[in-house]
Parts: structure tokens; C-alpha cells; sequence
């Protein structure tokens, strides 16, 4: 356990009464699937996600495979504007967990606490910059486990650059649709332990056009409709083995003006998002 990235964690947890952070995820999926916790994280393995596991998994056995969706930008204001969207999410995953983030909240630096369990300080990555981490990833922990894992980003992203240099698959194409395609074909043509497919245009859209445009909220729509999708492929490609899909957003985001949206801030709307878990026992 790193001290300073707990406290760096828990700092925003306190401030937003959360009983979680988006450094928890890292930890969890590490516990679930018995590897090793990266060396820099501060984050807690969630017991309500560990202790579902272990029930649904019938407390022998792991988990085996593990799909990570990245939505870029949704979060907690989204599940208080679009209450039907994102109750599609929470019926698909069945568990909600209210998390803060972290500072500044902005992509590479939410993503880098996410797949780290690294607070900032500790990750190196403090403003808006893409390096890629010296600190053990979560990717780590799956390669010394001798996993298999994929990456599918849009080109030049901060999920496409900051992870590099690992042993990864990188699946780097131009669109969200693309991705989603990719996602497919890889679940059914390869054997990946861990598949992480991220999306941009909720995010992308929002700063050009505004939080809630019509293409915006067509970006979010699309999110769902990915999750669902994941949720149906994963449960029908992946259904001998015991498996867990997530929705893993970075942060947050807010009005600058009808016509534009931004993110960056401490504040709830930035700082809060929902991570969802589904769990499924494999057909043995
Ligand atoms: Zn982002």
C-alpha cells in the first residue's frame, strides 16, 4: 500500500463523502483475479464487489476474464440528467459504485489514477499531458499473471498513449464505432484474459457542441448501447468461464455555455462518477 496515494485518494473521498475512489478500480479487478496489487497503489479492493464475486463464483475459483469499458465523461450529473440511460447501465451491471476522482480532473490524469490506484502525486501525471507511466499499471499486474490483454482506443488518446510499453495489445483506430467493432472481433476471434475499449465522443462532442446538444446526448445513447452490447457479447462468447464487465468512467463534465462543455474542476460535477460492475459465474 502506497501512504501517499491513499491519502491523496482519501482526501477526495472525504471531501465528497464517497465510500469510494476511481483508484479503487485497479485493486478490485487485481483481487478478483488474484494478481498482484501495482506497487503504487493506494486504492482499496471494493468488499462489495469481492464479496459478490466470491458468492456468485460459488467461493471457489477466480475471475477469469474481465472486459473494462471507458466512457469518457460520464458521470454522476449524467446519471441525475438522463435518469433512464443510465438505470439501463445500473439494470445491465447490477452494481453501482459513486466514486470521486481525482485533480485535476481530466482525462490522462483520471485515467492514470484508474489503472494504477495511483494518486496523481505518485503517477506522475498532474495536468493535461500523455507520458507514458513509469509506475506498475494494471497491465502489469495481468502480465506477471501471464494474462493476455488488449487495449482498443482511439488513436492518440490518453488510454492509447500513457499505458504504452507494456505487455499489451494495442488496438489503435480512428472512431468510437471502430473500436466497438474491434472489441467484437477480438472477443470472438482471440482469447484475451482483459479487453479495455474506451469511447470519446460523449467527451469530444460535449466540449465542441455542449453537454447536452443532440450530438452529445446521441454520443451517451451510444455508450449505453456499447455496455449492453458488451454485456450480451461477453455473456455469450465468454459463457464457460467466470467473467466481469465494468463501466469505468474518468471524471465528470460541465456547462461553459449552451454550446460548449468543459471538465477540470473539483466539483461534483467533474469529480463524481459511477464505476458499474456485472459479474457472471461461468457455465462449467
Ligand atoms: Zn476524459
Amino acid at each position: 500500500m502506497n501512504e501517499t496515494s491513499f491519502a491523496e485518494l482519501k482526501k477526495y473521498k472525504d471531501q465528497y463523502g464517497t465510500d469510494y475512489s476511481i483508484g479503487d478500480l485497479t485493486p478490485t479487478i487485481c483481487e478478483i483475479n488474484n494478481w498482484e496489487f501495482p506497487a503504487q497503489c493506494g486504492g482499496t479492493s471494493i468488499p462489495v464487489v469481492v464479496d459478490h464475486a466470491q458468492r456468485v463464483f460459488e467461493g471457489e475459483g477466480k475471475n477469469e476474464k474481465t472486459f473494462i469499458y471507458c466512457p469518457d465523461a460520464v458521470g454522476e450529473i449524467h446519471r441525475q440528467h438522463y435518469p433512464e440511460l443510465l438505470a439501463r447501465v445500473e439494470k445491465t451491471a447490477g452494481i453501482r459504485l459513486l466514486s470521486s476522482g481525482v485533480m485535476p480532473s481530466v482525462t490522462p490524469v483520471c485515467f492514470g489514477t484508474i489503472f494504477t490506484g495511483a494518486s496523481p502525486e505518485v503517477h506522475g501525471i498532474q495536468k493535461y499531458a500523455k507520458p507514458v507511466l513509469e509506475v506498475e499499471t494494471l497491465f502489469d499486474s495481468a502480465a506477471k499473471a501471464e494474462k493476455k490483454v488488449a487495449i482498443i482506443s482511439v488513436n492518440n488518446c490518453s488510454i492509447d498513449m500513457i499505458f504504452r510499453k507494456r505487455k499489451v495489445d494495442y488496438y489503435s483506430l480512428r472512431t468510437d464505432a471502430r473500436c466497438r467493432e474491434m472489441a467484437e472481433r477480438v472477443l470472438r476471434d482471440d482469447d484475451y484474459d482483459m479487453i479495455i475499449c474506451y469511447s470519446t465522443d460523449y467527451d469530444h462532442l460535449s466540449h465542441k457542441t455542449g453537454c447536452d446538444s443532440e450530438e452529445s446526448v446521441t454520443a451517451l445513447k451510444n455508450c449505453v448501447q456499447y455496455f449492453e452490447d458488451f454485456a450480451r457479447l461477453t455473456d455469450e462468447i465468454w459463457a464457460e468461464y467466470n467473467h466481469t464487465l465494468v463501466w469505468a468512467p474518468d471524471h465528470g463534465n460541465h456547462p461553459i455555455s449552451e454550446t460548449s462543455g468543459t471538465h477540470g474542476t473539483n466539483t461534483a460535477e467533474d469529480m463524481l462518477v459511477n464505476h458499474f460492475y456485472r459479474i457472471t459465474p461461468g457455465k462449467k
